[in-house]
């Protein structure tokens, strides 16, 4: 039997759902913090007082890693999930269930059965800032979510076992999808892939779907990438392409097949806000596009991780003069980016009211391209498509480029754009558009599963 893993926070019934399912699947049932306990010879609360939560939490780490890779069911504490390498072991080759309930009844188990405090907040208040506080890792934490606020330990353990003998979609979902994919441009063996988990006769009910969501998307890397990243961390994951003109299409079957997420991408960044529940606070209050979104118990959350993927790159140039070329979408997480990092920006564009427009929105400076000699910037940025395959113009004249300036190019396609091939002519110090790819996909797989992946790691995937 598959390891199956109980996360969520405490009171939500995961030691006695635990031992309920273990005593249904004839299977051994590990509590980790019993575990942690034996190991030490201490009680939780002793070792947080004496050792302090930093000694805890990396005696917690080790023991994740060692837990036994099949064959249990483990409940797990319930700040587990913040850790990203605990949530690397805990995946493994394992189906996650996150239990869940509302506060009163959370309360109302902690009060018949006290543990100590996490905060100094009266008991309600704790529950629901903790709840919050952990609620984008519970989220990642998850492959099903099982909602136990009226549900005794026995009835939660039966829906766990109806659900990983059938998953989630019913037929006649799961059918209107594969639809949905045959008449697609998907390539035949991406097609069989999906067809063998959708409706195959050896249907894996707990293999969950993930994909991109655009139009034109077959271009896009993440499905090889993200599909290589599942087999690295043995996640029964499978990512495929949801390309269609029409959003609400793709909407419609992204939930028929009950996808833990999507990667979106044009023209669907804006468009996308109307169709989800939530929206974090950098990608809906300030940059106004979202290209990530999390389904998970119920609800819809979107992000935004293109502007991370700015930023990423550029921490060590905090606080530098920087020129923005290109005032679209793209643009705007980079002027965000740019921004955060208490840059003097200026946003050069072709149509000087688009740049006025995203300046005024981000407290920036803006112009037209004839502007940017008298700038002398100490960084450059280009987000326009201006290099991209087939186009081979450069946004700049090398002569324009001065050897102490960065330049980096969001185009990635080539890895080495006209720009960037002009700039380290010049000298200048380069960061290319695979950089940014880099560090929004690594924020992405963060939001989807948990999971740190080491940026190394991705770049030696794309090769
Ligand atoms: P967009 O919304 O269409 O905006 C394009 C911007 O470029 C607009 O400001 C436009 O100016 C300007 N522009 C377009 N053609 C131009 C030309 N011939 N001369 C001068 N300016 C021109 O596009 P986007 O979604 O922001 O994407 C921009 C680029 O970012 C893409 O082409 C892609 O290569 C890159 N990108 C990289 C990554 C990554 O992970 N590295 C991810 C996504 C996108 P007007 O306002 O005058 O129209």
């Amino acid at each position: 039997m598959k390891r199956i893993v109980l996360t969520g926070f405490r009171g939500t019934g995961k030691t006695e759902i635990g031992k309920a399912l273990s005593s249904r699947l004839n299977s051994t049932f590990i509590d980790t913090d019993t575990l942690i306990e034996k190991k030490t010879g201490r009680s939780i609360p002793d070792i947080f007082h004496y050792e302090g939560e930093e000694r805890f939490r990396s005696i917690e780490r080790d023991v994740m890693a060692e837990l036994p890779p099949a064959d249990v069911i483990v409940s797990t504490g319930g700040g587990v999930v913040c850790d990203p390498k605990n949530m690397e072991h805990l995946r493994k080759n394992s189906t996650v269930i996150l239990l869940v309930a509302d506060i009163e009844t959370v309360e109302e188990r902690l009060l018949k059965k006290p543990r100590p405090p996490l905060t100094s907040l009266p008991l309600h208040e704790e529950i629901a800032e903790m709840m919050d506080r952990r609620r984008q890792n519970y989220y990642a934490s998850l492959d099903f979510c099982v909602d136990t606020t009226e549900t005794s330990p026995a009835v939660a353990a039966e829906k766990i076992i109806v659900l990983l003998k059938d998953g989630l979609p019913g037929k006649s979902q799961r059918n209107t999808a594969l639809a949905f994919f045959k008449t697609g441009r998907l390539p035949p063996v991406p097609l069989q892939k999906l067809t063998d988990i959708l409706s195959g006769p050896g249907r894996d009910p707990t293999t969950r779907i993930i994909g991109v969501a655009g139009y034109p998307c077959a271009h896009s890397r993440s499905p090889n990438l993200f599909n290589a990243l599942f087999e690295h961390y043995q996640l029964n994951y499978h990512y495929t392409w949801f390309e269609d003109p029409e959003l609400d299409e793709i909407m419609s079957i992204a939930r028929a097949v009950d996808a833990k997420g999507l990667s979106v991408t044009i023209p669907f960044k804006q468009d996308i806000m109307e169709f989800i529940d939530e929206i974090d606070e950098h990608a809906a209050q300030a940059i106004g596009a979202v290209n990530t979104v999390v389904f998970a118990c119920r609800t819809t959350i979107g992000y935004n991780t293109d502007w991370l993927g700015v930023r990423k790159p550029l921490v060590s140039l905090k606080g530098s003069k920087a020129v923005l070329l290109g005032a679209g979408g793209v643009a705007a997480g980079a002027a965000y980016a740019l921004t955060d990092l208490e840059m003097e920006v200026t946003i050069l564009n072709r149509t000087p009211e688009n740049a006025k427009r995203l300046a005024e929105r981000f407290g920036c400076r803006w112009g037209t391209w004839d502007e940017f000699d008298r700038i002398n910037p100490d960084l450059v940025v280009n987000a326009t498509p201006l290099g991209m395959q087939p186009d081979t113009r450069n946004p700049l004249k090398g002569e324009q480029l001065k050897k102490d300036m960065t330049v980096f190019d969001l185009v990635y396609t080539p890895p080495v754009t006209p720009l960037i091939e002009a700039a380290r002519a010049k000298g200048c110090a380069t960061i290319t558009g695979l950089e940014m790819f880099i560090e929004q996909a690594r924020e992405q797989f963060y939001l989807f599963f948990g999971i740190d992946v080491p940026a190394e790691k991705v770049r030696e995937l794309l090769q």
